[in-house]
Formats: structure tokens, C-alpha cells, sequence
């Protein structure tokens, strides 16, 4: 293959992608404009039209600053591809840590500046978005110290499990041949699913507190929901979400034995018992309808394709030099054709994202529909209508940026598919 061929699809798709991205941010906003000052028909009396204006501006908001973090990531892509950021990093790290330590400590170094490089970049972004965006809306509880704090430890973790990790999958890259890719991804399979054992117990509170869950009452109920269910976890927890964000949740975690519930604190303030225990109940849904386990066996399944593909394109000249690096002679290039697999495929994946989302909106009306067999349905409805408003989400949606970017269905179709309450 040429390594023309592999600048044009690059580039090609690189631009078809971000032309995409940009008429589908204006869709998004003209749409949302349009509707701003009128509450939808079925959340009269529901809504009210300063609520709606909020949620309408909010996402204007996050709109606009989307559209410029997008094109600045495309500027930066292609910094580190066609203009030789890539090249010249590579190029340094070679001649002085290759050289003074070695073929796997200039991978890693590699690795490791091309990540640090990245979270510097991206911090000015993280740091608007939450100081002045999240800021101006109310929702923002963060200090800088405790931003400051997260950002070090962050690196700090990463550091500490991924540099092992990188190590492991580069050894396996240069030592097990041409069916190296499918080593790797037994690697990266077994590593996963440790994480998700981890990261409960050991990860999230690095970063906030978990309480067990104190109200009597509460926990009553949500163990007699669990029960119901047939469904065992390891304990409730309720999480200090407030330090961080005025944003509510509720989510499982862990595997097996080790699963747990976790509430945010800011969920347990703003909604009733009933409430909470619906929520629960169609968190309970994607479990009982097996779609935790059928998006792990996409995810690794998908894994594995894609490292295939790298097994394949890692072997050509043509990929490093169509996207503007040299490859290595004396020293291994597979931490370079990581980076390069990493910074080429998203542009290409872009393209089949409403497939992802669709499975997952798929999943999020079973869900409710599961919710609605163990739980009080309109308990779930009023608890969905003040997620939405509190979190400012739009009702008004531009219908193809939704296929492309919403994980959940709008709050409209949600609560239009919930059985009719019946009448008592
Ligand atoms: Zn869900």
C-alpha cells in the first residue's frame, strides 16, 4: 500500500467527520433556539417556561464551546499526525531515553509524554467548561484546589495502572509474533475485568467518600425491592456528589460478588422514596436484561476486531508514513503505532457512532419498561421529569443530533413509552 493512500482516507475522513460534527452542532442549535420560549405540549403544567429557557440556554451553551474544543482537538490531531508533532517526539525520546535506557523505556516515555502532553493541552477546556459553563448554570461545586487535586491524581492513577499495563502489551507486542494482537487482547480482557473489581473498592475513593446508606426507611425499601428482583449486591452506598457537582445519579458497580449500589447524595435530596426506589428499579433493568453483560461482550468483541486491524497495520510502512511519522529501524515502533491506531480511528468510527447509540436508547426503554413491572410507573416518570429538569437537559432536541450523540432517548419519548398510570 501507498502512504498516499493512507493520507487521503485519513484526511478524507478526518474532514467528512468534522463537516458532520459541525452541521449537526447547528442543527442541534437552531433547533433548540427555535423551541426555547414554548414548553412543549405534553410538559405543560409540568415545566415551567423558566426551567425550559434554562435547560434551552444550557445547551446552547455547551453547544457552542462543543463546536470549539471540537476543532481544536482536529487542530491537534493533526498537529501530532501530518505536521510531525508525532514525528519530532518520537524522534527526541529516541535519541536520549532509547539510547541511554533502552527499547521499552523509550516506549514508555513515549507513551507517557504523549499522554501528559495531551491532558495539558486539555486542561484549559476541562477547566472552562467547568468554572465558567457548569459555573454560570449553578451547577458547579468544585474549588480550583479540589480541580487541581483531581487533575494530579488522576495522572497520578493512571500512571500507576497504566504504565504496567503499557508495559505488559508492548512486551507481548515484540515478544509473541504475528498473533500478537490476540495475546494482547486476552491481556487487555483480563485487565478490564480486573479494573471492574478495582475500581469500586479501590479507585472511586481515591476521589470521594462513600457512606453506607443511613436511612432506615430507604434502605428497607430498596432491599425489599432487591430482593423482588432476585438481585444480590454487596451493600448501598451513598456518595458525596455534592462536592463536585450539582448534577444527580444513581449507578451499579463491580462484578459478581463485588457489585454495589451507589446513590449520589444529590439523588437521595431531591427525590422521594418512591422515586428512588424507580430509579433503582430500571438500573435493576439493565442488569436483569442482561445488558451489562452484552455491552462487555460488544466492547470486547469489538476490541478485539479493532486489534486485528492494528496486528495487520502495524506491519505496513505505509500506515506510519501516510500519517506523518518515520518509522524506527533499530527500535521496536509499537508503542508508535498505538498512538497512531488511537489518533486515526476515531475520525472512521465517527460515522457508525448512531449504531451505538441506538443499542444503548434500545436498552434505556427496557430498562423502564422492566422498572415499571417491579416499581410504581409514575414515580418513575416524575422522578425522570426532575432529573431532567435539574440537570437542565433539553426537551427539545434536534432529533438527528440525538441519534447521533444521546445515549438515552429525550425525556419526550422516555415518558411517552411508560405504560399509561392507571387510574385508582
Ligand atoms: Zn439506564
Amino acid at each position: 500500500m501507498h502512504s498516499l493512500v493512507v493520507t487521503a482516507a485519513f484526511a478524507a475522513a478526518l474532514l467528512a467527520s468534522l463537516g458532520l460534527k459541525f452541521w449537526l452542532a447547528t442543527r442541534q442549535a437552531r433547533h433548540v433556539a427555535r423551541h426555547r420560549d414554548a414548553v412543549p405540549a405534553p410538559f405543560i403544567g409540568t415545566v415551567t417556561a423558566e426551567a425550559h429557557r434554562k435547560a434551552a440556554d444550557y445547551t446552547l451553551a455547551k453547544g457552542r464551546f462543543g463546536l470549539l474544543s471540537t476543532a481544536f482537538s482536529a487542530a491537534v490531531l493533526l498537529g501530532w499526525t501530518l505536521l510531525g508533532g508525532l514525528d519530532a517526539l518520537n524522534a527526541a525520546l529516541l535519541g536520549s531515553v532509547g539510547v541511554a535506557w533502552g527499547p521499552m523505556a523509550y516506549q514508555l516515555a513515549l507513551l507517557a509524554a504523549f499522554v501528559l502532553i495531551g491532558a495539558l493541552l486539555d486542561a484549559p477546556f476541562e477547566w472552562w467548561s467547568t468554572f465558567r459553563i457548569e459555573q454560570r448554570f449553578g451547577f458547579n461545586r468544585m474549588t480550583t484546589g479540589l480541580w487541581l487535586a483531581d487533575q494530579a491524581k488522576g495522572l497520578a492513577v493512571g500512571a500507576l495502572i497504566g504504565l504496567p499495563l503499557a508495559a505488559l502489551i508492548l512486551w507481548i507486542m515484540g515478544a509473541t509474533g504475528g498473533l500478537w494482537w490476540l495475546w494482547a487482547w486476552v491481556a487487555w480482557v483480563g485487565f478490564n475485568l480486573t479494573l471492574l473489581v478495582l475500581y469500586p473498592t479501590v479507585i472511586a475513593p481515591l476521589f470521594n467518600k462513600f457512606e453506607p446508606l443511613a436511612d432506615e426507611a430507604l434502605k428497607h425499601r430498596v432491599q425489599a425491592l432487591m430482593q423482588r428482583c432476585g438481585f444480590a449486591a454487596k451493600g448501598l452506598f451513598v456518595m458525596d456528589g455534592s462536592r463536585r457537582s450539582a448534577h444527580a445519579n444513581a449507578y451499579f458497580t463491580g462484578l459478581g460478588a463485588s457489585k454495589r449500589v451507589v446513590f449520589f447524595d444529590t439523588l437521595l435530596s431531591r427525590l422521594a422514596p418512591a422515586e428512588v426506589e424507580a430509579v433503582l428499579a430500571h438500573e435493576l433493568g439493565h442488569f436483569k436484561r442482561r445488558h451489562v453483560v452484552k455491552r462487555m461482550v460488544g466492547v470486547f468483541g469489538l476490541s478485539l476486531a479493532g486489534l486485528a486491524l492494528l496486528g495487520w497495520l502495524a506491519s505496513l510502512p505505509a500506515f506510519y508514513l501516510g500519517l506523518g511519522v518515520r518509522p524506527s529501524l533499530g527500535a521496536p515502533n509499537d508503542a508508535l503505532a498505538l498512538l497512531l491506531f488511537m489518533l486515526a480511528l476515531p475520525p472512521f468510527t465517527f460515522f457508525v457512532s448512531p449504531l451505538g447509540a441506538a443499542l444503548s436508547r434500545k436498552h434505556e426503554f427496557e430498562a423502564d419498561a422492566y422498572a415499571c413491572e417491579q416499581a410504581d410507573g409514575r414515580a418513575l416518570a416524575s422522578a425522570l421529569l426532575k432529573l431532567h429538569e435539574d440537570n437542565a437537559s433539553t426537551l427539545t432536541p434536534d432529533p438527528l443530533y440525538a441519534r447521533f450523540y444521546y445515549s438515552h432517548p429525550p425525556a419526550s419519548e422516555r415518558l411517552a413509552a411508560l405504560p399509561e398510570p392507571v387510574a385508582s
